[in-house]
């Protein structure tokens, strides 16, 4: 008996063990038709309620149904199938899945029920959620990569489009919008109101959106037939005026690159308070408040110029990712990469002075920053994982796979690549489509098959370095050209890389510049210079900074190159190659003197951007590789090669000056007073940073950050305390941004301390004051040491005030508060504390895996520059 009923009770519990799970994705048993979702949604509220129909085509016969759904809370669910109502049992599936359970096998067609409420968060911005401005509540939604399972249950994978019909119940004294324009609107009772939307265009859920709150709509006109507007927080309709002048001068621009018009009914473009990404959804694309409005008396040229890249890249995304969406995560860089590289083709198309090209140029080396590290993605990396999906959003992602692109458009030709976009745009709109398909439709118009070129940078990681030489004997010119991947020295990596290349020499031939590509494919390769007469007085391996690659100059070539300041080469050339020199004094190619010699002269330059980089050459005096008593010495050669331009400068703008001086001003004045420590300017900021906070016109909106921050580096108690006072009264966002990255600049271990306690305490949004008070103080030697210390004294109690933010967490960042240590003990220590720790933060193994490297980096370069560095500065 008693066995029997041993064996009995076994059998029952096997018979009742909830079935397991998913993974990551979802079985091929069904794929939705269409849905329609009905969500009632009250600003202020912790939940909404919401039912989803979803029409299902079961692909195989099953009694199983699972679907992604996080933190829903389930009501009742019931199959339509076969004139039957099946009530499907609801089971547990994890954090991400939700299984329905019908009574019997179904198969063919059927239509799924479910009633279910979920959270409103006030404290991340993933899923519905909701910010607060002035007296209102307003409610959002963030559904890519994976969040819209947090909205309704779904078949939450890119590769499952389908159109969609919106209904939102809400306040009648509140906007409702979606995806598409209104179609119906109809009073009820309570002083509610339902709002039914048009069906959409075939969908992924990552691009639905809904809103709901006080706004204001301002009207931005149209572009051919699609109305645009301006969606704000109440009473904000003022702030505006400049994204509706960009928005439609763009969107223009963007039609005539694809060919064909917007693709879908209209377009919103509304504002979130707090938040600072910006996402592409159709028909309502989201942007941080900061970024999409301004008041007219405190915006900024940066301001104004980010936005209009921003919306380029958004509404880029409105063909290319929403039009067309990429079939499955592990190809979001086509996505991303492609908006991005847009985003400087269409604003500089738009405002040819803002010099885009130059932007690119310095992106695409921030890109070879992060690339040079062993830990590095590819851009095009397998998704095994939620940490791979949150991963997938990187630097590496967006700009290394723009500046490839940007590559590949130079190598084929402009024309013939947008011919290709549109080729691939009409043979997949509607649908999903691969990296494959899109190097098929440009490789079409460009007569000849790019893929595997293309294809040796998207499936490895890092930089290539192209050394160059030339040889000038019997009579010809050529050039020998070598590839190897470029590593940090310290770095553990290989460098058994081997890329397809397009390299475009540009060169002197006789007075004037020539260009000639050569696709390298070999390891070594030698090509004749067929335009050069004689021996040409110069090469640049990378014409016009188009190539992702890094160059090693053999012999003089460098010198040659850059001769008379540069004065043959481009504006972005020059800024390219004075880029690439000082990075490879990290590589070990170019020695600390070499870059440090070529400062003074490009210190000089009339354009901005290459005395901004020049200064960027210098800034390695700051660091900590250079001896305690030297250091005096590296902030004196500051001084003397910038100091009188910083100087004429001032801190105060003048009537006349154009955009690129009152960048300059913005960059150089700062840099100097910090990194020169140049007493003058130092003195002028703390003055004028203490009549600010009295008298907020007492400086330039485009100052205010360096007038803050320096004033902070080298300020005391009583200043930390007023720049407090003000941040806890102040109502713009944008300036309360300026004043916490003020509270984290302060040189003061003490005041450092007391910056980073603020976050503990819950008083501030983490979204606005993470970054600047945890990671501010690793920019000194005195403070570099505290936000590790800090994070690894109260982890629990700055996890609790940390948000999901966006598909990643906060927390994953954690490990970063150890990434200026630069020893082997502290480099353990940083291990052994997070190694665990970072496994429960999405995306957190990864930055820490490359916080680790950046040290292990540190500590090589420290052994091989500082003897250099000591060296120059000694002498000097
Ligand atoms: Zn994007």
């Amino acid at each position: 008996m008693r066995e029997l009923l041993a064996g009995f009770l076994a059998a029952a519990v096997f018979a009742m063990a909830a079935p397991q799970p998913p993974t990551l994705r979802l079985p091929s048993v069904a794929k939705p038709v269409r849905y329609a979702v009905s969500v009632t949604v009250e600003p202020g509220s912790d939940t909404f309620s919401g039912n989803v129909d979803i029409d299902v085509a079961f692909l195989k016969s099953t009694r199983l149904l699972w679907l992604n759904a996080e933190a829903l809370h389930i009501q009742s669910a019931v199959l339509d199938w076969n004139g039957k109502k099946l009530e499907a049992h609801s089971t547990p599936g994890g954090e991400q899945f939700v299984g329905f359970e019908f009574p019997e096998e179904v198969s063919g067609k059927g239509v799924l029920h479910v009633a279910y409420s979920g959270a409103i968060s006030r404290n991340s911005s993933a899923g519905v959620f909701q910010l607060k401005e002035g007296e209102n509540w307003y409610v959002y939604t963030q559904f890519e990569p994976t969040d819209a399972r947090r909205a309704f249950p779904c078949f939450d994978e890119p590769n499952y489009k389908v159109p969609w019909r919106v209904t939102m119940r809400v306040r009648k004294s509140d906007m409702a919008l979606s995806n598409t324009p209104v179609e119906s609107e109809k009073d009820e009772a309570g002083g509610m109101k339902t709002v039914r939307f048009r069906e959409t265009a075939p969908l992924p859920s990552y691009l639905v959106a809904f809103a709901a709150g006080p706004f204001e709509a301002v009207s931005a006109g149209k572009v051919g037939k699609t109305p645009l507007r301006v969606i704000t927080p109440k009473g904000r309709a003022g702030e505006a005026k400049y994204a509706v002048e960009a928005i439609p001068q763009l969107l223009q621009r963007l039609e005539e690159y694809f060919g064909s018009p917007y693709p879908f009914e209209k377009l919103d473009s509304i504002a979130m308070p707090i938040s600072d990404f910006a996402m592409e959804n159709v028909g309502l694309i989201t942007y941080g408040q900061s970024l999409l409005l301004s008041k007219p008396e405190s915006d900024t040229i940066l301001r104004q110029r980010e936005f209009a890249e921003t919306a380029a890249h958004e509404m880029a995304h409105q063909w290319f990712g929403d039009l067309v969406t990429t079939a499955w995560w592990n190809e979001i860089w086509l996505n991303e990469a492609f908006a991005t590289w847009m985003e400087t083709k269409i604003t500089g198309e738009w405002k040819p002075e803002w010099n885009e090209d130059v932007s690119r140029v310095e992106e695409s080396q921030g890109a070879m920053r992060l690339d040079s590290l062993v830990s590095a993605r590819k851009i095009r990396q397998p998704i095994e994982s939620d940490n791979d999906i949150a991963n997938a959003f990187d630097g590496i992602t967006y700009q290394k796979g723009a500046a490839v692109i940007n590559m590949f458009e130079n190598w084929i030709g402009s024309e013939r690549f947008r011919d290709g976009v549109r080729i691939y745009m009409k043979r997949y709109a509607g649908g999903n489509a691969t990296t494959a398909e899109f190097l098929a439709a440009i490789g079409e118009a460009a007569g000849k098959n790019i893929a595997p070129d293309f294809n040796s940078f998207l499936d490895q990681a890092g930089v290539p370095l192209v050394t160059v030489s030339l040889d000038c004997a019997d009579g010809k010119a050529k050039v020998e050209l070598s590839q190897k991947r470029s590593l940090p020295i310290g770095s553990p990596g290989s460098a058994h890389e081997l890329w397809r290349i397009p390299v475009c020499l540009k060169y002197d031939a006789g007075g004037a510049p020539a260009n000639q590509c050569e696709l390298m494919t070999d390891p070594k390769t030698e090509v004749e210079l067929k335009h050069a007469s004689g021996c040409p007085a110069w090469v640049l391996p990378n014409g016009g900074e188009n190539g992702y690659y890094r160059v090693r100059y053999a012999g003089d070539l460098l010198a040659r190159a850059l001769a008379d300041g540069g004065a043959h080469l481009t504006l972005a050339e020059r800024t390219g190659e004075l880029g690439n020199a000082g990075s490879l004094v990290a590589t070990g190619d170019v020695s600390p003197a070499t870059a440090l010699g070529l400062v003074p002269q490009f210190s000089e330059d009339t354009h901005r951007q290459v005395v901004e980089e020049a200064a960027g050459i210098a800034q390695m005096l700051k660091s900590d590789y250079i001896p305690r008593d030297l250091r005096a010495k590296g902030a004196k050669f500051i001084r003397d090669v910038f100091g009188a331009r910083a100087a004429s400068l001032g801190w105060n703008p003048r009537p006349g000056d154009d955009d690129d001086t009152r960048l300059l001003r913005r960059d150089l004045v700062p840099f100097v007073a910090s990194v020169g420590e140049e007493k003058t300017l130092v003195d002028q900021a703390g003055t004028l940073a203490r009549k600010w906070l009295n008298d907020r016109s007492a400086v330039d909106p485009n100052m205010l950050g360096g007038v803050l921050e320096t004033a902070a580096e080298f300020g005391d108690q009583a200043l930390f305390d007023r720049l407090l006072a003000a941040v806890r009264a102040e109502k713009d966002r944008r300036v309360r941004s300026v004043l916490f990255d003020a509270l984290g600049s302060f040189r003061d271990p003490k005041i450092a301390g007391q910056a980073m306690a603020l976050l503990t305490t819950g008083e501030f949004d983490a979204r606005e004051s993470f970054f600047a008070l945890l990671f501010g103080p690793l920019s000194y030697p005195e403070t570099r040491d505290l936000p590790f210390e800090f994070v690894r004294k109260n982890i629990d109690a700055l996890a609790a005030h940390v948000p999901r933010e966006v598909g990643e967490d906060f927390a994953a960042n954690f490990p970063a508060a150890g990434e200026a240590f630069c020893d082997a003990k502290r480099r353990d220590e940083v291990k052994d504390f997070f190694e665990d720790r970072v496994k429960k933060y999405t995306g957190g193994p990864r930055t820490l895996a490359q916080v680790i490297e950046r040290i292990d980096v540190c500590i090589g370069q420290r052994q091989a520059l500082e003897p250099g560095l000591t060296q120059f500065l000694a002498k000097y």
